[in-house]
Parts: structure tokens; C-alpha cells; sequence
């Protein structure tokens, strides 16, 4: 059971609906989820009114000794002695600020006072960049280092990392022991085990961000991670238990619970190549096969980020080998780029004839070329007279294009990647998955959308089980947390094996001597 630092109690601006109005609501999705604690902040705190927001989180938590209150506090907006008094009063272990939404720096001349004061009273200071996209580090290090000098027996928790994050705070991490990680966005392939392995399993703290993401992802990292049993129960547990409780009370640690599992698991976003953001041992097929076995996938359909990134050739030579070199569990995309149509037409023509590719991939991004401009014709012409799945990375989301091309191209399964680069809060995603709901040969994959508590509940409600593919964008971010949101998702059985191998079985056509399925 797992002790959460990021858990939002009450309704937020833009947040439709996906909020806990109740300690009771809350605690319910706890159990569900295996949550014994949980260190929580109200949104109105966050959001407009810190003193009156605090006073409604002690309101609404007061009796569930499960919830521990997280005041949130600004700079130089009240007393640093005063607040700590309150905090105090109230029984309140750690203050949790937000610069990029408060607009205040946290160097010492700014957060200084309120750090000390919370310092001197033994408070632990969570530090929230909230990190919105997944690709950018939006943290003062800087700022992180010289506050961590300036009060070095305080805590402090950053939350926010992402899969930017890695290069940036290892060299932190040991010159400031007082320095701990949050780690809801964490997804960077092994980084966990990584970072235990350099001696700061310590310094991780198990975070969700609850409810704008789900807890199934950082959830099912940890359970699935190569870890020793005492390293999972510190992060999971016992480290932020252990930061709010100085005076060394004994705090019991129990058993973390076990991961939903599913057999089989087929990825249908995947990529091999490197990734500057990843590590040197996560893009070659050898990486992918060890963190596969690691995470229960059987198979995956892969993509060259090499030729994702304007290499075609190259990449799907690598794509190419990697196959067959292990062809039950390796299987391709021909990626490739509308722009060079002659490269594009010499691509088909060799590896036409390789059963190993079993679609095609446009990164209408990258490439720089749209899914409706005419250079595409000729690729959508090959896939759909080969009935084949064509992966799209699109950049924009627009229903309008999609009614067309899946009506020009009737034998082809187009596949929207990242559902469109959004989830179902957003207004054109959504028009775009209740089209598919209407539409044959429309699908999406659901790789790196982690996305608030319930999403993919919403999106079996909107578009159906049968059009959703599991993907994890590998190695962009970890298999295990990306399976999390469909394992910990409460949707029937017969839904999750469609998403997690059913639906890539039938439009890949994989038969049982195309995968390994022990
Ligand atoms: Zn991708």
C-alpha cells in the first residue's frame, strides 16, 4: 500500500468534472487503487485563495486520518512565523508552493523567509512545476540547488520532473541530500531503477497527481520496476512517511499491492532509435526485448525514431533487422516521409515484399507533411490495397480530414496516435473519437496520454473498446507506467484485452504463430 504526496481534494478551473468534492470520494478510488495515505491540498488553495483554500481542505478532511493536510502557501503574503503557528495548530507536516502558477521565484531572496520558518519547524516544502507537457523541463534548478544550500535540513520534494528532467537534477541529487523527487512523471524507461541503483532510492517519493492523472501509471512503474523489495516500500511509502514525521515516530509500512496483470499484451507504438531524453540502454531492439520481458509485453509494433526524425532509410533498416532477428515479438511500421516521394516510392518497393512490416507510419509532425496533403496519396493507396494499419501522428485533430481519408481509403485502419496529442477534455478530440465510434477503419493509440483519473473510461464510453490500441511510445516513456492506466482502469475484462492485444491481433492480422504467447 502506497503513501501518495500529490493528491488534489476539490474542484479545479478547466478540470470538467474529473474532481474529489469529498474525503469520501477520495478515499474510495484509494482503495481501489491500493492508497493507504495520502498527503493532500485543496484546489481552491492552488488556485485562488491559499488561506481560504487551507481552511476548506482542514474542513473537508477533518476526520479521515488517512488524509494529511498540505497547506499551500505564496512568498511574503503573510507571516512566515504566523503560518508555521497555524500549521502547527493544525496538526500540518508540509507546505506546498506552485511558482509557475504562483509567478514567484523560489530562490532564497524570494522563498527564503517561508523556507526557513518551515525549516525551523521541522515542515517539509513540496515544490510544484506541475510540468504540463511531458517533453519540457519547466524547473529552476538553479533555484532548486540554492534553496536546498540555503536551508539544508529542510526537505524539499520537487514535483514536476518529466522525461526532460533526467541530465538535470542527477548532479543535484548528490550535492543535496536534502533533496527529494516526486515522481508522478517519472516515465523516463528504468529511470527508477537507475536512480535506486545510484544509492537515491531514498529520495524518491511515490506521487500521482490525482486527479488530473492517474495513479495506475506511477503505480504500476514502481510494481513492475527490477527493484528490492525495500527500495519499492521507500518509494512507494516509508520516504515521505519518514519526511513527515521528523521526531522518528514509527510509521508501519505496509505490503505494496500487487499490479493488475493482462495476457497478452501487444504495444502498437513503439519505437527503436535513440531518444536524446533517454538513456543510452533503452533504444536498440536488445533494450526493448529485456524491458518487454520486464513489463509482460509479448510483441510490439515498431517505428524507427531515426526515420520518425527524417533518417527513413536508415531507420527502417534497423526495423528491418531488429524483425528478424526476433520475429515473434518484433514487428514494423515502413515509415515513411511524403516529402521525398522517390525515396518514399523506393522504400515500398524494398521492403514491399517483407512480411515483417505489417504498416506504415507518417509523422505528419516531424515530416512536416499533412495526413490530407496530396504527397500522402500514393502511401494511403499502398496501405489500402495491402489492408494495411497506417500509424499517424498528426498535428492537428480535426474530425474534418479524417471523414474523408478513411472513406477514400476503405481497407486501410488508420490509427490516430496519442489520440490526437489529447484526451477527451478537449472539444476536437472528442468529435474526433466519437467519429471513430461511427467509422470502420478509424482507431487511435493511447501511447503517452497519460490524462486525468477515468480518461480511458471516457474514451470506451465515446468510442468504443474496439477502437482503442494499447501503445506506450517506448523508449519515451517506461512500458510499466504507461500500462498502468489501462490495468488499474475500471472497464470489464473483455474491454482491457481488446485494448491490450485483441484489437492489434485483428488489424495486424498476428495470428498465434505470429507472436509469442507464453
Ligand atoms: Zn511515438
Amino acid at each position: 500500500m502506497a503513501f501518495d504526496a500529490n493528491v488534489r481534494l476539490g474542484r479545479l478551473a478547466g478540470s470538467r468534472g474529473h474532481a474529489f468534492d469529498t474525503a469520501e470520494e477520495l478515499l474510495d478510488v484509494m482503495d481501489a487503487l491500493g492508497i493507504a495515505r495520502a498527503l493532500v491540498y485543496a484546489a481552491l488553495a492552488r488556485e485562488s485563495d491559499c488561506a481560504r483554500g487551507n481552511q476548506l481542505l482542514q474542513e473537508k478532511i477533518s476526520g479521515h486520518p488517512r488524509l494529511t493536510p498540505c497547506w499551500v502557501g505564496i512568498p511574503h503574503r503573510e507571516s512566515p512565523g504566523r503560518l508555521v503557528e497555524q500549521m502547527n495548530a493544525c496538526k500540518v507536516p508540509a507546505m506546498r508552493v506552485f511558482p509557475n502558477t504562483g509567478h514567484f521565484s523560489i530562490r532564497p531572496w524570494c522563498l527564503g523567509p517561508l523556507a526557513r520558518a518551515l525549516a525551523d519547524a521541522k515542515k517539509a516544502l513540496l515544490l510544484d512545476f506541475e510540468g504540463p507537457a511531458w517533453t519540457d523541463d519547466r524547473i529552476d534548478w538553479e533555484g532548486v540547488r540554492q534553496l536546498c544550500v540555503d536551508c539544508p535540513h529542510l526537505p524539499v520534494v520537487v514535483c514536476g520532473i518529466t522525461i526532460a528532467s533526467p541530465s538535470n537534477y542527477r548532479g543535484l541529487l548528490r550535492e543535496c541530500k536534502n533533496l527529494h523527487l516526486e515522481i508522478s512523471q517519472l516515465a523516463c524507461p528504468g529511470e527508477t531503477r537507475r536512480l535506486a541503483g545510484e544509492g537515491f532510492a531514498d529520495r524518491l517519493i511515490f506521487g500521482s497527481d490525482l486527479p488530473s492523472r492517474h495513479a495506475g501509471a506511477p503505480l504500476t512503474l514502481v510494481g513492475l520496476e527490477s527493484l528490492d523489495e525495500g527500495s519499492r516500500r521507500m518509494i512507494l511509502h516509508d520516504n515521505l512517511a519518514g519526511l513527515l514525521t521528523p521526531s522518528g515516530i514509527a510509521v508501519e509500512s505496509p505490503q505494496p499491492r500487487a499490479i493488475p496483470r493482462c495476457s497478452p499484451i501487444i504495444d502498437a507504438h513503439v519505437h527503436l532509435g535513440g531518444w536524446n531524453h533517454s538513456f543510452a540502454d533503452t533504444g536498440r531492439a536488445e533494450d526493448a526485448l529485456r524491458e518487454m520481458d520486464r513489463c509482460g509485453i509479448s510483441a510490439i509494433i515498431a517505428t524507427s525514431l531515426w526515420a520518425c526524425f527524417g533518417e527513413v532509410a536508415l531507420g527502417n533498416a534497423d526495423i528491418a533487422a531488429a524483425c528478424s532477428a526476433s520475429p515473434k515479438r518484433i514487428h514494423g511500421y515502413l515509415t515513411l516521409d511524403p516529402k521525398y516521394p522517390a525515396d518514399a516510392r523506393q522504400q515500398i518497393k524494398q521492403y514491399g515484399q517483407n512480411t515483417h512490416f505489417r504498416g506504415v507510419k507518417l509523422h505528419c509532425q516531424t515530416h512536416g507533411v499533412d495526413i490530407s496533403d496530396s504527397r500522402c496519396a500514393g502511401i494511403l493507396a499502398y496501405a489500402n490495397e495491402r489492408q494495411m494499419p497506417v500509424l499517424v501522428h498528426q498535428t492537428q485533430i480535426s474530425p474534418r480530414p479524417w471523414k474523408d481519408i478513411c472513406q477514400r481509403y476503405p481497407h486501410a485502419h488508420f490509427i490516430v496516435a496519442h489520440v490526437g496529442g489529447c484526451g477527451p477534455d478537449n472539444g476536437d478530440a472528442l468529435e474526433l473519437v466519437r467519429l471513430a465510434a461511427q467509422t470502420e477503419n478509424l482507431y487511435f493509440d493511447i501511447a503517452a496520454t497519460r490524462n486525468h483519473f477515468g480518461f480511458i473510461e471516457d474514451l470506451v464510453a465515446h468510442a468504443g473498446a474496439k477502437k482503442i490500441l494499447f501503445g506506450s511510445d517506448y523508449p519515451l516513456m517506461d512500458f510499466g507506467f504507461e500500462l498502468g492506466q489501462v490495468l488499474f482502469s475500471r472497464i470489464n475484462p473483455q474491454d482491457k484485452a481488446l485494448i491490450l492485444s485483441g484489437n492489434a491481433r485483428r488489424i495486424f492480422q498476428l495470428s498465434d504463430n505470429d507472436l509469442r504467447l507464453t
